[in-house]
């Protein structure tokens, strides 16, 4: 598929509106997503943002486009300095520590890799030259404490993305943190003068000795990899201020041109119903879950499953529902592998085109990911019935098998599933055992063999087309 029949759209935070999907070349997607400030293991919150981004990444790929991402690792802010300073540790050691947990968490999550993770510690130069490119074009100034600042109020458009009023801006006012809320908004800092509390952490440059500011990192990574203008750029609702207004500022007033066609962002991640806070106790990082036996999948399934654009209350009784939604569809997919009953003479291949057209078509409206999760259980019914009346032929069947392992490409939960393997002898001894038992409905005996094979792994599952078992994950 090109680009010109594309029927994607996305809900633009930049108009506030739904938009048809038109990459700036056909058939080729840059996408710029804003990644973790690697000072702590990342939290089920940030998993949430980097999930949303996973199935874009992921949908655009099945809709045929070449998708180049970039995900860049803030290892140089007030966070990460203040951690490696409390710890005792160079800088590099301590963020490198995180970066590796990262890569760690994201991969059990089985996200996709991005094509490249710049360090903001790599690419000082190339912020230290926009900085300058902001100064000479008198965007940028000097302020008493030797910081630079971009001035707020000489980029008319300022505010764009957040819809915050120039107007209301404290002439003049600075601030030199990288975090601040909308009240606060004003001239924030490109530059940080070196300071006695950043330690040994400073380059020397032609701007002075200091360190760039958190924002203008994402201007330079993102325009470096992807060009001045670019597709997409993705984040939670919580950088749009003042992190990506900020970069949209820095960016469009250094090069003159649109900085970012599609902004996307997700809504907060809750937790039994309240914000997600050390402080109420509600606090997890992917490895609190980890540790707590939770497999990573069925994480990733929960934090995936609820439209990114509405707040998603994380529960453990979700977690449960999660799990068993993968059980029932690699059940399926099993059923499937089993299957060699009379043709459905057509039917299976109606409901086939039908989940390829309310799948395709709700992801297609800006990620509509809980109508496509709906119609790919409907499916799922429609077909065990069909397998239940032995309605499925071998031929049908492998079919189904090749479309289920293409939507796995888009959520990534199923997985390659254990078929045909055959019981070890003492096992499947204790399978023909229940059998017998259930025949002379002695129902004590049979359930008592079951307790006794789930214990060794293996679970039963009694279907029209007799006893069925799997094995279950470690
Ligand atoms: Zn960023």
């Amino acid at each position: 598929m090109t680009s010109t029949e594309s029927n994607i759209s996305f809900f633009n935070t930049l108009t506030r509106g739904k938009e048809v999907f038109k990459p700036l070349e056909e058939g080729k997607v840059k996408m710029y997503t804003c990644g973790p400030t690697v000072y702590d293991y990342a939290h089920i919150g940030n998993f949430r943002a980097f999930l949303f981004e996973d199935l874009l990444k992921r949908w655009l790929a099945y809709r045929g486009f070449k998708v180049t991402h970039v995900m860049n690792l803030t290892d140089i802010d007030d966070k990460t300095i203040k951690g490696s300073q409390k710890q005792q540790i160079p800088l590099k050691q301590y963020t490198d520590f995180y970066v590796k947990a990262f890569f760690e968490d994201i991969k059990a999550l089985n996200i996709q890799p991005a094509d490249v993770y710049p360090r903001a510690t790599e690419f000082v130069p190339e912020m230290v030259a926009l900085i300058k490119t902001l100064m000479d074009k008198g965007y940028a100034y000097r302020g008493e404490d030797g910081s630079i600042y971009y001035s707020v109020c000489k980029f008319p458009s300022y505010g764009k993305l957040s819809n915050i009023k120039v107007g209301e801006l404290k002439a003049g006012a600075r601030v030199s943190q990288d975090e601040y809320c909308k009240e606060e908004a004003q001239d924030f800092a490109l530059w940080k003068a070196w300071t006695p509390e950043d330690g040994d952490v400073f380059w020397e440059t032609e701007l002075g000795k200091g360190r760039p500011g958190w924002h203008i990192e994402c201007s330079a990574m993102s325009m470096k990899y992807l060009g001045e203008t670019f597709d997409i750029h993705c984040g939670g609702v919580d950088n749009m201020f003042p992190h990506h207004e900020n970069e949209i500022a820095q960016s469009e007033a250094a090069t003159g041109k649109k900085f970012v066609n599609y902004w996307l962002h997700n809504e907060h991640l809750l937790v039994e119903g309240k914000k997600m806070s050390k402080r109420f106790g509600n606090f997890y990082t992917l490895r609190d879950l980890l540790a707590k036996g939770y497999d990573p999948i069925v994480i990733r399934y929960l934090l995936m499953s609820t439209h990114y654009r509405q707040q998603f209350n994380f529960t453990f009784e979700g977690l449960e529902s999660a799990k068993s939604a993968i059980e029932r569809l690699k059940n399926f997919v099993r059923r499937l592998h089993e299957a060699d009953g009379k043709d459905s003479v057509r039917k299976v291949a109606a409901f086939a085109e039908k989940l390829e057209v309310c799948f395709g078509g709700s992801l297609d409206d800006d990620l509509d990911i809980g109508i496509a999760l709906a119609s790919l259980f409907d499916f799922v019914r429609e077909i065990n019935s069909l397998l239940d009346a032995n309605s499925v032929s071998k031929q049908e069947a492998a079919d189904l098998g090749g479309l289920m392992m293409k939507i796995d490409e888009v959520l990534g939960v199923i997985g390659k599933v254990e078929v045909e393997e055959a019981l070890p002898a003492d096992i499947d001894a204790l399978v023909k055992k229940r059998e017998e038992a259930r025949k002379a409905k002695n129902w004590k005996e049979a359930d008592a063999i079951r307790t006794q094979l789930k214990g060794l792994g293996i679970v039963l599952e009694d279907t029209a087309q007799g006893i069925r078992w799997h094995k279950e994950k470690a």
